[in-house]
């Protein structure tokens, strides 16, 4: 709110009047509220991801981060109906094995994009 706000107005102990105002408006608490309990679910969920990236992959699960990450920002958040990815850019994520530009591009064998399906698939379960 006060980012908002110094856009247009500015007054001295703006900062502190702002968050005294917003402290005693029970709008904003409940809206800092649910921000902080889906926050709260988000690091629960990477939390749960990383674990069992660990549990199954041992000593190469860092390897398979970009794989968490894909798994992550694909999965379907029910409270907003539609992936965290697709919220935030309005379009699907891409597996980072098409990252490349125009003229970088490698032909992967199939067998690699099967085993990312497969470590993706394990990640969510
Ligand atoms: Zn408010």
């Amino acid at each position: 709110m006060y980012k908002d706000l110094k856009l247009n107005f500015w007054w001295h102990g703006m900062k502190r009047d702002v968050a005294h105002s917003v402290a005693k408006c029970l709008v904003c608490q409940q809206v800092k509220a649910e921000h902080q309990r889906i926050a709260e679910r988000t690091i629960q969920i990477l939390d749960d991801m990383l674990r069992a990236c660990m549990r199954d992959f041992h000593k190469s699960w860092e390897d398979h981060l970009y794989l968490v990450e894909f798994a992550y920002n694909n999965s379907l958040q029910e409270s907003i109906g539609m992936t965290t990815f697709a919220a935030l850019y309005g379009r699907k994520c891409c597996s980072s094995l098409s990252w490349d530009d125009v003229g970088e591009r490698e032909i992967f064998k199939p067998e690699l994009i099967d085993k990312s399906v497969d470590v993706v698939r394990i990640i969510w379960e």
